[in-house]
């Protein structure tokens, strides 16, 4: 079948986020999976899902909502009203169940504010989503109707101790850029694990203010919930942000729930295209979560369980790398949150496409860096020389994995 359509063009066709996901589901038994976006199975937080799910397929009216019902096209009504109740009593924002919308994963969620804000109009020129800090995430690269909805800037990198480094942004080059609709950042970064300060985070919210767009804040990884921030405590809503949250990240992936906070008429719209491209989204994960929500156990897990979790991952992964590439100019992006290492290998000779491909080949699948710049039209060698790691998945793995980056780079260099 040949599809001729101009959505065809821009829908079917190979993208990193498809390699990404076919990487992911197809790999064969023994692959050390270093590559897509999967949570860690913590045993302690799975035990807890397990009992809500016993309770869920105890109670009729829980089951209803869980699986025997069309939910709302903005999504199960009563799971919106709890979080937007325990959001405004944690942190003192002013919100309600207008004020939250869930989608099918908060993939799904970008896929709509970017094509509800950018793009083509009636009134001028075609505006675009400003992400002021490349490397930024590779799921927001396709998801454009029509081609150049994004424009980055890219990091200045700031040389940390000990083969540490740290992407800041760059505020002088973000004031000038034009047909700007929103901009947009990943708090923490996927790829490098960067964090933010809430300080940088209201300058940003500031400049989207005086251009007249909002400020979108993918808090996937981090706070409200699940909170895999090592270094900063703070976040930030008001009626300018667009706060962008996940399921996914708690270990719940597989539920593919998104939940949107923002000013109502942006509810509104997340809510009409619902209703047209899903009916509703799904209330699994919804259903799943709430009574966690509504009385603090869920913040409890993140902060007792989730975080020092991963906290205690990153430090150990870090340790084996630096050991397998002892000697070699390896640089690590300062873990701050998420549950990747971003590695930097300076004037790598084959180019980090050539060393995914060489680690794959060796059944260690990780992401080349080069697909972490979208929007980027400037020729930086940095995006070539990159790689990103999940550092989540059972440590014997990622042990194994990180020894055959270290072999693999040293071959590279011819070290
Ligand atoms: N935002 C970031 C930064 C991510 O890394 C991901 C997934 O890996 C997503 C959004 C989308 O996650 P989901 O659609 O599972 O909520």
């Amino acid at each position: 079948m040949t599809f001729t359509t101009r959505f065809a063009r821009r829908f079917v066709r190979a993208t990193g986020a498809l390699e990404l996901m076919q990487d992911l589901a197809g790999a064969a038994p023994g692959t050390h999976m270093l590559g897509g976006g999967n949570p860690a199975r913590i045993p302690a937080v799975e035990a807890v899902y397990a009992r809500r799910l016993a309770e869920i397929a105890a109670d009729p009216e829980q089951f209803r909502r869980f699986a025997a019902s069309y939910a709302a096209p903005g999504g199960d009504a009563g799971f919106r009203a709890t979080v937007a109740a325990a959001l405004a009593a944690r942190h003192g924002w002013p919100l309600t169940a207008r004020n939250v919308a869930l989608t099918g994963g908060s993939q799904s969620a970008f896929f709509t504010l970017f094509n509800l804000l950018a793009g083509e109009a009636d009134d001028g020129p075609a505006r675009r989503i400003l992400l002021p800090l490349a490397p930024e995430y590779i799921g927001y690269t396709d998801v454009g109707l029509s081609e150049g909805m994004l424009v980055s800037r890219r990091a200045a990198i700031e040389e940390l101790p000990d083969g540490f480094f740290k992407y800041r942004l760059r505020f002088d080059e973000l004031e000038s850029v034009p047909d700007v609709a929103a901009i947009c950042v990943s708090r923490p970064t996927n790829p490098s694990g960067n964090v933010l300060s809430l300080e940088e985070l209201v300058r940003l919210d500031s400049l989207a203010r005086r251009r007249g767009v909002p400020l979108i804040v993918d808090a996937a990884y981090g706070l409200p919930f699940p909170g895999i921030q090592f270094t900063e405590e703070g976040t930030l809503w008001n009626d300018n942000v667009v706060l962008c949250m996940s399921l996914s990240k708690l270990g719940l992936p597989a539920t593919r729930t998104g939940i949107v906070i923002a000013a109502e008429p942006v509810i509104e719209a997340i809510t009409a295209f619902n209703a047209t491209a899903a009916l509703a989204p799904g209330s699994t994960g919804a259903v799943i979560i709430e009574p966690l929500l509504a009385n603090g156990e869920l913040d409890t897990l993140c902060r007792e369980v989730i975080r020092p979790y991963y906290a205690a991952r990153s430090r150990q992964a870090v340790d084996w790398l630096r050991e397998a590439c002892a000697g070699l100019p390896l640089r690590i992006h300062r873990p701050e949150g998420a549950f990747f290492l971003w590695l930097w290998f300076p004037g790598l000779p084959i180019g980090s496409r050539e060393l995914y491909r060489r680690l794959k080949a060796r059944g260690v699948l990780v992401l080349s860096g080069h697909h972490f710049f979208p929007g980027l039209d400037d020729d930086w060698s940095h995006r070539d020389e990159c790689l990103r790691i999940n550092y989540s998945q059972a440590p014997a793995s990622v042990a194994a994995g990180i020894g055959a980056i270290g072999e693999e780079a040293r071959r590279a260099y011819g070290a």
